[in-house]
């Protein structure tokens, strides 16, 4: 932890701190030790193990610098605030604005609990990973599941990185049949723009293409293949008297979307065009699992937006 406090309750910075104090964890209130090593940057750990519920001692250097930088560059945030009605301690709070940094795994349960809470109570969670967690080739589910979706920067996902000095933002992340997932990178330096600026930033949309009788063809080859999961989707397309390799040409077309269905939304769309309404396709795409694994995106929002694009593509395809 990077701030401890008195025995009467007064906060104590470790960066501030010279030589001995006398300081408690702010959440245990058992007795802390400043330690001021060669590796690792000024901070408190507990003097014995308590089973603190707020602070254990597997603190990384790199969860600690990114806590002082993203400190020092909001200007007026406050480090490790404890929100009593909700019994979180956000890493940082800036206003409404809870920042949560994660250099480290985490279940996607507690991912889901954490900003839950922080919703509930009107605390807009603002996520960034670390070094472990940034995305390369390939996308955890749980890499996936601390991406945001908003209208201009499509789906995205903040980093940090704690080497460079930098907050990225991967946005328009892409999924596409051959090549898996793509973005585009915008990279802060450190006190570059204020914070709120970064947080706020608002790109271009911009179109995505790909060839439809392409991607027809690779989903064809992967059928003769015996892929698992596009059998099952044929399955799903087949109780609809359909067949996944002769759906109408739009629905083998480019989207934003594939990101959160990968192949699947093929089914999502071809079930548009044999059902009358949303509410009716919500019915019937109710028969494959639906389990929502992105907490920071509003699933229904999300859906109406699929729906919504899908009869955009299939009118424009009938002139
Ligand atoms: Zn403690």
């Amino acid at each position: 932890m990077l701030v401890a406090e008195t025995k009467a309750g007064i906060k104590v910075y470790a960066d501030k701190c010279k030589g001995k104090v006398e300081a408690i964890c702010p959440s245990c209130k058992a007795p802390v030790r400043l330690k001021h090593g060669k590796i690792k940057i000024p901070h408190f750990a507990h003097v014995a193990y308590t089973g603190c519920a707020y602070f254990s001692e597997g603190e990384t250097l790199e969860h600690l610098m990114n806590k002082q930088m993203l400190l020092t560059w909001s200007g007026s945030g406050q480090l490790e605030a404890y929100l009593p009605e909700l019994q979180q301690r956000p890493d940082l709070l800036i206003n409404r604005v809870a920042v949560e940094i994660q250099c480290s795994p985490l279940s996607l349960t507690r991912l889901i609990e954490r900003t839950k809470n922080y919703q509930n109570h009107h605390y807009q969670p603002w996520w960034l990973v670390g070094q472990k967690l940034t995305p390369r080739k390939r996308w955890s589910h749980l890499q996936k599941a601390f991406s945001y979706y908003d209208f201009k920067k499509g789906c995205h996902l903040w980093v940090i990185a704690n080497q460079q000095k930098e907050i990225q933002l991967f946005y328009h992340i892409r999924w596409h049949f051959q090549l898996g997932y793509f973005f585009q990178k915008k990279r802060w330096r450190f006190m570059e723009s204020p914070l709120a600026q970064v947080f706020l930033f608002e790109p271009d949309r911009s179109d995505y293409h790909w060839e439809v009788s392409a991607y027809r063809y690779t989903i064809q080859k992967k059928l003769f293949q015996g892929n698992e999961k596009i059998q099952e989707i044929q399955e799903q397309i087949y109780r609809l008297k359909g067949n996944i390799q002769t759906l109408p040409e739009w629905c083998y077309s480019a989207s934003e979307f594939f990101f959160y269905f990968e192949d699947l939304l093929l089914f999502l769309r071809y079930c548009v065009t044999v059902s009358a309404n949303f509410h009716q396709w919500l019915d019937r795409i109710k028969s494959i699992d639906f389990s929502w694994y992105f907490p920071l995106v509003s699933q229904k929002e999300i859906l109406r937006a699929v729906y919504d694009e899908s009869c955009f593509l299939q009118e424009s395809s009938n002139f």
